[in-house]
């Protein structure tokens, strides 16, 4: 019996290669995914977005429960059962990783398990543990969907233990006293809200002299301030050098400015990026080189520089989002079975799902500043509308951004509660090149908090009605 042959063999399963797994086995190719790891679903089922999810959650019920329910008029005194906490989560892990495996099924996707290998631009080598050849896959395709890993700073190792990153900040069996956390990005601040929320004092040191870079100023600024609200502590504009393991804890060397500093905690989660995986691929066999941040090179239509080879998702350039690589999967599978797929990188939304949530779609004040683009500016905060004040959701606001000449909408953003749901309304607004005046005119119901994206969109065009 000669290899298995596929029209397209995907490797990896995490949201980019399952997705592109299920859409090309649905137009009718035939399919093979290998993974890795013994469950499917990639770092988002397994130990990024769902757990992370989960466990915001579940954190935020309990802060909550502590100090606002009263507020509400019911009186009680939470206690924390964390082990409880951590189980939910991993039963909606296994849950979802299970669904991708029914899925597969479903779909008639061919699932295997170990480490993928290419061969040749036209075979792929399963590996076993011991690095033995299990099967070769012939393939007419080979979609390259092998995500990213956590990365670190040189001087600061991970031992898993005192020093680790998120994976191991989603399971931890006790609230640190005192936990460090290098890097305020989208995973320092929603893993740091969850064990603050939880009882731990959290600091967190920021290479930059704010919180999020890259997200429009001011929504990072109003975070900011609730995040402070919390009890979250920040160091910003100083560089950590190294990690040093002490008696029972961690010792962070840090600069801030030209002084040498230092600050000690009893745990040290590391959040300073995520860096594609690419080890063992084999990309060697086939002279793909990868680019100066270790990323994959594609072109336009995902395509490698070799025939036949794709690549998806965090692996290459682009934002490190599972609808991200999900959209980049779709878009290959429809190429491959003779359509026409794309991906618009200008609507793609991002959303840090903290309390309250930070959510985006398009351009920054600062990017179109430094465009030279003419805009002009929609706002409105969520304090003076009815749902929030129901909710104890009152901090943050909608800021619009929309060509001043056209009203066409440029950017969006959104500091508050269920800001990741608000982004929806405000993406498909963009993705359609609506105006500020078609959102200000569509109907919203009462009372939502959706009406605060409408007062946004009213208040550019200088008639706000609520405030
Ligand atoms: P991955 O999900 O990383 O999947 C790659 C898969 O390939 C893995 O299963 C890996 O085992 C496998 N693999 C690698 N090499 C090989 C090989 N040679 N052979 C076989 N298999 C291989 N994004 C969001 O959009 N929203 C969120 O809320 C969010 N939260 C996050 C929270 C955390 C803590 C983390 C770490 C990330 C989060 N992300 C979030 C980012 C998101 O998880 C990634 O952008 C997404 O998973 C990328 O999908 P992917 O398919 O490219 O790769
Ligand atoms: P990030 O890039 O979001 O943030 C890293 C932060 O570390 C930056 O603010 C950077 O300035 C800082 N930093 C770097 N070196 C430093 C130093 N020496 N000292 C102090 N600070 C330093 O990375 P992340 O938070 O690790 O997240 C990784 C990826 O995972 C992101 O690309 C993100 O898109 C994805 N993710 C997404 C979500 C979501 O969509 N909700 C959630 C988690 C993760």
């Amino acid at each position: 019996m000669g290899n298995p042959s596929y029209d397209v063999v995907v490797v990896g399963s995490g949201p980019g290669g399952y997705v592109c797994a299920i859409r090309a086995s649905q137009l009718g190719l035939s399919v093979a995914c290998v993974e890795k790891s013994p469950t499917l679903g990639g770092t988002c089922l397994n130990v990024g977005c769902i757990p992370s999810k989960a466990l915001l959650e579940s954190s935020e019920l309990f802060h909550r429960a502590g100090r606002e329910f009263a507020k509400h008029g019911v009186v009680v005194e939470p206690t924390l059962d964390l082990a409880a906490m951590l189980g939910r989560k991993d039963k909606i892990v296994t849950q979802l990783t299970r669904g991708v495996a029914g899925l597969f099924k479903k779909n008639g996707v061919a699932s295997f398990t170990g480490l993928g290998r290419l061969r040749s631009a036209t075979e792929v080598e399963v590996l076993g543990a011991d690095g033995e050849v299990l099967e070769t896959l012939r393939a007419g395709a080979v979609v390259l969907a092998t995500g990213s890993v956590v990365s670190t700073l040189p001087g600061v190792e991970l031992d898993g233990e005192r020093v680790f990153g998120s994976t191991e900040a989603l399971s931890l069996q006790a609230p640190p006293e005192r936990l460090l956390v290098i890097g305020a990005g989208v995973i320092g601040l929603e893993l740091g809200s969850v064990w603050r929320r939880l009882g731990s004092k959290v600091t967190i040191l920021e290479y930059m002299d704010r919180i999020l870079p890259g997200v429009d100023a001011d929504v990072a600024k109003q975070a900011q301030r609730s995040l402070r609200k919390l009890g979250l502590k920040f160091q910003l504009g100083v560089r950590v050098q190294s990690a040093e393991l002490i008696d029972d804890g961690v010792r962070l060397h840090f600069l801030e400015g030209e002084e040498a500093r230092s600050i000690e905690g009893d745990a040290c989660l590391v959040a300073v990026g995520r860096r594609p995986c690419t080890a063992g691929l084999g990309l060697e066999a086939v002279r793909i080189e990868l680019d100066e941040r270790g990323r994959i090179p594609v072109d336009a239509h995902l395509a490698t520089p070799v025939s036949g080879i794709y690549a998806i998702g965090d692996v290459i350039r682009g934002p490190m989002l599972a609808h991200k690589a999900e959209d980049e999967g779709v878009a290959v599978a429809e190429r491959l079975a003779g359509g026409s797929g794309h991906v618009n990188y200008d609507a793609i939304p991002s959303v840090v799902y903290t309390h309250p949530e930070i959510a985006w779609v398009g351009r920054s004040e600062e990017q179109l500043k430094a465009a030279g683009i003419d805009f002009k500016v929609g706002r409105f905060p969520f304090m003076a509308n009815g749902r929030a004040k129901a909710l104890e959701g009152t901090d943050g606001l909608v800021k619009l951004l929309a060509d001043v000449r056209t009203d066409r909408l440029l950017g969006a953003h959104v500091v508050g509660p269920m800001a990741g749901e608000l982004i929806g309304e405000l993406t498909l607004a963009l993705e359609f090149g609506a105006s500020t005046e078609d959102i200000a005119r569509t109907c919203h119901a009462h009372p939502t908090l959706s009406e605060v994206v409408r007062e946004a969109a009213l208040d550019a065009g200088g008639r706000v009605i609520h405030i």
